[in-house]
Parts: C-alpha cells; sequence; structure tokens
C-alpha cells in the first residue's frame, strides 16, 4: 500500500517526526535493532524496550513496544526487574556510552555479572550528545569535547572488554556503516539465552563529530568503513596497528553458565521445598 512502511508496525507514528539531528546515527541503530527483532519472529507484545537518558534512549518513544524510560544511567536496574517479574518477556535495553558506562557504569558491570537474559544495545557515538557533547567514558584520549577542550586526557573503556571480562556471555561489535552486520549481531544477542551486549559505534555529527573537525553524518559513515576490521584479522594484529581500529564481531558467545532467572527458579523451588 503507497505510504505505508514495512516497519512502520514497530514505530509509533503519532511521535514521529523524531528529535534526531540530521546525519545522527541513533536512526540507523535503532533500525538494525527493528530488523533483527523481525530477524528472530519475535512477538511484538512480548518485547520490553527499556531506555535511560539520552539521545540514544529517545529510540524508546519511537518504538511501539511495551517499554519503560527510565532514570538516566538505571535502565538495566529497571530491565532486571521486569525480567525477574516475568522471565518470559524479551527485554531489550537501549543505551548510551554514557549512560551505561559513566552513570551506570555499576549497574552495567553487575547486569554482566548475573547473567539475566536481558539484551543491551550500546548506542556508542563517544560523547554525551543530549546533555551538549561532555566527554563520556569512551570518549578517545586525545578527542575534543565540550568538557576536554584542549584533548581528552583519560584513557577510554573498550565496552565489549568490559562486558566480557564482567560476565556477560554474548559480546559482539558492529558500527552503523555496517548495517546488517549489526542487524545480526543484534537478533544473535536477543536470541542468546543470558545477558548479551551489541555495541553499535554511531556517529554524532552535531556535537563529537564538529568539535574534531570529523565532518558530517556520511563522512563519519565513511571513517566507520575506514576503520573497521573483523575480529579474526584484528587478532593477527599488534596493539600498535589496531591503534585507530575500530574492531568488529562477536567477541564472546559462552553456553557455560546458567541464566540467573532460571537459577532463581531453584531458589523459589528450595524456599518452597520443592527441591
Ligand atoms: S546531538 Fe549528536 S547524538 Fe544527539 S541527536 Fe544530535 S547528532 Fe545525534
Amino acid at each position: 500500500m503507497a505510504g505505508v512502511h514495512v516497519y512502520d508496525r514497530f514505530l509509533r507514528q503519532d511521535k514521529l517526526p523524531h528529535i534526531w539531528c540530521s546525519g545522527c546515527g541513533n536512526g540507523i541503530v535503532t533500525n538494525a535493532l527493528i530488523r533483527a527483532i523481525e530477524k528472530t519472529g519475535i512477538d511484538q507484545n512480548q518485547i520490553v524496550v527499556v531506555a535511560g537518558v539520552g539521545c540514544s534512549s529517545r529510540a524508546n518513544g519511537y518504538l511501539d513496544f511495551c517499554g519503560l524510560h527510565t532514570n538516566h544511567g538505571r535502565p538495566l536496574a529497571y530491565a532486571t526487574g521486569v525480567k525477574m517479574a516475568n522471565p518470559k518477556l524479551h527485554v531489550i535495553v537501549v543505551t548510551g556510552d554514557g549512560d551505561s558506562a559513566s552513570i551506570g557504569g555499576n549497574h552495567f558491570i553487575h547486569a554482566c555479572r548475573r547473567n539475566l537474559d536481558i539484551t543491551t544495545v550500546i548506542y556508542n557515538n563517544d560523547n554525551y550528545g543530549m546533555t551538549g557533547g561532555q566527554y563520556s567514558p569512551t570518549t578517545p584520549t586525545g578527542a575534543k569535547s565540550k568538557t576536554t577542550v584542549y584533548g581528552n586526557i583519560d584513557t577510554p573503556f573498550d565496552l565489549c572488554k568490559l562486558a566480557s571480562a564482567a560476565g556477560a556471555t554474548f559480546v559482539a561489535r558492529s558500527t552503523v556503516y555496517h548495517v546488517t552486520q549489526l542487524a545480526d549481531l543484534i537478533a544473535k544477542g536477543i536470541e542468546h539465552k543470558g545477558f548479551s551486549v551489541i555495541e553499535a559505534m554511531s556517529c554524532c555529527p552535531t556535537l563529537y563529530g564538529r568539535l574534531n573537525k570529523l565532518g558530517d553524518g556520511p563522512a563519519m559513515l565513511q571513517r566507520f568503513k575506514d576503520q573497521a576490521i573483523p575480529v579474526q584479522k584484528a587478532r593477527q594484529l599488534s596493539e600498535e596497528a589496531l591503534q585507530d581500529k575500530i574492531v568488529t564481531g562477536v567477541f564472546t558467545d559462552r553456553k557455560d553458565r546458567p541464566e540467573y532467572s532460571d537459577q532463581y527458579q531453584h531458589v523459589i523451588a528450595r524456599a518452597e521445598g520443592r527441591e
């Protein structure tokens, strides 16, 4: 039918047009998430999308699923409550680099540790977009932001290494240039039974891109194309050779750890004397 898009059923039409800047990568990540959900074939009514605060978390307002738009840094705490209350639901968290790794950093590492069956999609644009372009825990060393005008002297987190080390059982990364791969990885994360983290390298041309002279949205996409290197190839290179690269693919895919809500059923059974 004319004027109807195949993904319209996943979007709240009354909330459009969206607020994102021209050239922002957030729409691409959100599109990849919709593609991934469609690919899994999971009933739309069985999905809950939980967001924190930030430009990325605004995605929750546009996605037509049951959802919660929560406090800054706290989506994983709310998502944990939803999943524990009804383990049959598929819970997806949409969050940013600041929301997940700074304000919500403690929630993040403990969610990884627990291995509750939640999928977390991190829109990583290397800065706090919504609050004006302050530096975040993933801002590269030397990069400029509103709060590092002479260059960032911090060492950024590698969010995938952090997630894997903290115990997440599925961890992957792609970029907004590699849309098909990104959607595939998110789908794998949703289908994985356990805590999954998919880092989506996204672009913020309005703030991070402008302050670091990286050009407009298409120019930043081109950079992702040039910087990306598959994890299998990266394993053969030195740390120096990987300096400005973005390693993509699956880093962790473990099936050896029990899922938290399953474990909790045993606790209930023991409390009731059934085990
Ligand atoms: S400020 Fe940056 S992250 Fe936020 S909508 Fe604009 S381009 Fe996107």
